[in-house]
């Protein structure tokens, strides 16, 4: 990737290829992108191909050709993580060469089981990573994945939206995964490799990943990298309550009816909808609503 200018603005829009547009990750796109547009910004695209078994074959292209129809304009060259494993290697041998990372022998259940050991119970999603290698593997095993270390300072951030976060890592995480033994680098450290070489200054993206900005704000500050804002939207909900994603098999948008696609999405973040216009002129009149919000209505909706 050629190296790039820092701007005042730079927003983007990482879809991962696991399924096609929905309306879940439209929301996101959108609210990138008119934000960048408020803001007079540059707005890139990136594809997260990295995690090639839990990719849908024609994903990638699916949604670059739905972001098209719908009239989304991006700036620069499209980045498909698949191609930048250099990048993601120099940052890793960064970090290990200032002892941030070490390898751990764990599986998951090792995991699970010395956490219920020691009477706790597992919380919902995630389990923080009790420390097993912190020290060096147990004998005769061999690495499954490398972690980074984190501590108890707690990471302090802003949300435009959500607010001032201060996040415990040790608490809620534990060291995390940056990669693992058998290739793939983790999503954690590629965003932030990539975010970085591509300037990105504002990161808008559906509040699912609220709980990963701490880990890259830890990733950043150990690389020495600037960090960006951050604005995470309220995640789409289908009709039976669960988070509208590729995984629970959310339909495709249909980019065949532009204007209504969009004005789902425009609605979905308490803006209303703008109705039967041109495309180009749908375009204007959102970004001028967004602009007018400032951010977005209601922390209370997400
Ligand atoms: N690739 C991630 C996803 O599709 C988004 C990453 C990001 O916006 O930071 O959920």
């Amino acid at each position: 990737m050629p190296a790039v200018e820092r701007s005042a603005y730079v927003g983007r829009f990482a879809p991962s290829p696991t399924g096609p547009l929905h309306a879940g990750s439209l929301a996101a796109a959108l609210a990138s992108r008119l934000d960048a547009r408020a803001q007079h910004g540059r707005w890139l695209l990136r594809i997260e191909d990295l995690d090639a078994p839990r990719e849908m074959p024609g994903a990638a292209n699916a949604i670059l050709d739905a972001l098209a129809r719908l009239g989304f304009r991006h700036d620069g060259e499209i980045v498909f993580q698949s191609r930048r494993n250099d990048a993601y290697r120099q940052a890793f041998e960064r970090l290990a060469a200032a002892g941030h990372v070490y390898p751990c022998a764990c599986t998951r259940r090792e995991i699970a089981d010395s956490i219920t050991h020691r009477g706790e119970t597992l919380a919902r999603g995630e389990v923080p990573y009790p420390g097993t290698c912190r020290h060096g593997m147990p004998a005769g095993r061999s690495a499954r994945a490398w972690r980074v270390r984190v501590d108890a300072t707690p990471v302090r951030w802003i949300d435009r939206r959500a607010g001032a976060r201060r996040d415990r890592l040790d608490e809620q995480v534990g060291d995390f995964v940056v990669r693992r033994a058998d290739g793939p680098w983790a999503y954690q450290l590629a965003v932030v490799v990539d975010d970085d070489a591509q300037g990105v200054t504002d990161v808008v993206r559906g509040a699912d990943l609220l709980d990963s900005t701490a880990r890259q704000l830890h990733l950043r500050r150990l690389l020495g990298m600037p960090e960006p804002r951050h604005l995470h939207i309220p995640v789409l909900v289908g009709p039976d309550g669960t988070k509208l994603s590729k995984q629970t098999g959310a339909p495709a948008v249909d980019a065949s009816r532009p204007i209504e696609a969009l004005d789902a999405a425009l609605e979905a973040l308490g803006l209303g909808r703008i109705g039967d216009e041109p495309l180009e002129r749908w375009w204007s009149l959102a970004a001028a609503r967004w602009a007018r919000a400032e951010a977005l209505p209601s922390p209370s909706n997400g």
